[in-house]
């Protein structure tokens, strides 16, 4: 093994960025865009990008914009739906929307390899849930973000919408659903793959595979010194700037890097589960997003859907996710992750938020105890005529949520939060849900809360409009706005 000290020209970036996901890559394209001299460098563990969370088959795919997910639309005290948390969700989306369109028309993205248009909808069949979803259907359609949503409980229109959950379905049965045409299923594993492969032919930006971040320090002269191990080797680089994007792997880099915002963090981790059919004759009658309302207890990250995916360009369906418990904070990672997170800091976090979550615990290790046959019967409350042997089983991405401390004590948290040092020289990702569908707006907050003189100055403020000429605007609160963006991304739809 060959250990190098020394820190020469060659080890010394503008910008290092831990990982090769969604998060990361979209970081490197904005700050390449923003400033396109920025030496920027990204550090993946794995022999390849995107292995992780972004690969297509670890997580769902779904361009979250609150169009048929129950979670984003919580109820209040007073029975009303709070939609607040849907809108934000859905304005973040038509912000990577908006991206990606101007980079299909810079001829930097083609949508093809990475985007399919695909229906959302929200199916229920029972009283209350007939009635939960007719509110939020209520609620969401006045808003011009959700004015397309279409309403049915007649079974012959929903069995048009959705012929493989309605065939043979008990005629009895009452059922509701909601539509929006304008719906997407994401490969972001291709994503990130497109976005890498544009930033390296700008040969601005160095990708180093099968290199670990194992040690992070700050110099004497407030730069970051990062300690990589890989291909034999273990040597360091330097930076003003880090950010860790490094999915699961990011609270231990934060933990690593003693900045005090990082402390009283925790993480819980969550692993999933999927049945996954690729016989044609099934995949060609469901052409949808299908989300369920969930179990009762059950946490919002399992709501249960069975979606038509597009993977590596080929079509396949997907039903789950199944969650599960287990110590690992990465797929690829080791059973020791959480155990290695828990510092004096954050155990009294840890300690009271897992005494309010003993449901979530007990449902996670319910779960766990499913077998192929109880797995089929949770599919057949949708697909009544799913056949055992056409489904086989993969293994979702790690989901690890966070933990932190609150007025109210440590508490479970279920979005995402960026976690940056006061002076911005360092900034975490944490959390997994929306994710990647926002990643966009993730970075830009990133890049606020970072790079806060650089955004203000025109040339940055110039660039940035080119890319997203919504930048600093309200998309869920103006219709005129909204509909110029919706206008514009209907090509990247195939809507137009
Ligand atoms: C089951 C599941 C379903 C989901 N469904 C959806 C969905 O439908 N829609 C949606 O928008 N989002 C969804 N998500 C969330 C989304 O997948 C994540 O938010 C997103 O992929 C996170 O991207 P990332 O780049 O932060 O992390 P990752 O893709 O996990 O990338 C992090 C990278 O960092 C590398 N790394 C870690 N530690 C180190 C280190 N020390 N040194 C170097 N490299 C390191 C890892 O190998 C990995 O490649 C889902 C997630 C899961 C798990």
């Amino acid at each position: 093994m060959v250990v190098s000290d020394a820190i020469g020209s060659e080890a010394r970036f503008d910008a290092v960025l831990v990982g090769a996901g969604i998060m990361s890559s979209t970081l490197a394209l904005l700050l390449h865009e923003l400033d396109p001299e920025m030496r920027i460098l990204i550090i993946e563990r794995l022999r390849e990008p995107a292995l992780e969370s972004s690969s297509a088959i670890n997580n769902s795919g779904t361009g979250h914009a609150a169009n048929c997910e129950f979670n984003y639309t919580p109820s209040n005290l007073d029975g009303s739906l709070n939609i607040s948390k849907a809108l934000a969700i859905n304005s973040a989306f038509e912000r990577s929307l908006e991206l990606w369109a101007s980079l299909t028309e810079l001829g930097k993205l083609s949508p093809i390899s990475f985007l399919h248009s695909l229906p959302h909808i929200s199916f229920v069949w029972s009283e209350s849930n007939i009635a939960f979803l007719r509110q939020r259907y209520k609620s969401l359609s006045t808003n011009n973000a959700f004015k397309d949503m279409e309403w049915s409980e007649d079974v012959k229109e929903i069995k048009e919408w959705i012929p493989l959950i309605m065939n043979s379905r008990d005629s009895g049965q009452k059922v509701a659903a909601t539509r929006v045409m304008r719906g997407t299923d994401i490969d972001f594993g291709a994503l990130t793959i497109a976005y890498l492969k544009e930033l390296q032919l700008s040969g601005a930006v160095e990708i180093r595979l099968s290199t670990e971040v194992v040690g992070i320090h700050r110099s004497y002269d407030q730069t970051w010194r990062l300690s990589l191990s890989g291909n034999r080797n273990e040597y360091s680089v330097e930076t003003p700037f880090v950010f860790l994007g490094a999915g699961g792997g990011a609270l231990s880099l934060l933990q690593k890097s003693g900045i005090p915002e990082g402390k009283s963090y925790g993480g819980f981790p969550v692993s999933g589960q999927w049945l996954v059919c690729n016989d044609p004759s099934l995949t060609r009658m469901h052409n949808a997003k299908v989300y369920g309302k969930s179990a009762i207890g059950a946490p919002p990250m399992s709501v249960p859907h069975l979606d038509t995916r597009w993977i590596k360009g080929k079509r396949s369906l997907l039903f789950g996710p199944f969650a599960g418990f287990n110590t690992k904070f990465l797929k690829n990672g080791s059973r020791f992750d959480f155990f290695k997170t828990i510092k004096f800091s954050n155990a009294l976090s840890l300690i009271q938020a897992g005494a309010k979550n003993l449901d979530l615990i007990n449902y996670l290790f319910g779960q766990l105890q499913l077998d192929h046959s109880a797995r089929i019967n949770a599919l057949k409350e949708f697909f009544p005529q799913a056949n055992s042997e056409d489904w086989t089983l993969s293994i979702a991405g790690q989901r690890v949520q966070i933990i932190k401390m609150t007025q109210n004590g440590g508490v479970l948290k279920l979005g995402t939060e960026v976690v940056s040092s006061s002076d911005g020289s360092l900034a975490a990702l944490l959390g997994a849900s929306p994710g990647a569908s926002t990643a966009v707006s993730i970075m830009l907050e990133v890049l606020q809360s970072c790079w806060s003189k650089k955004i203000s100055t025109d040339l940055w403020q110039e660039r940035l409009k080119k890319l997203l000429p919504s930048f600093g605007k309200e998309v869920a609160s103006d219709e005129i706005l909204l509909n110029k963006l919706r206008h514009r991304s209907d090509s990247l739809l195939g809507l137009k």
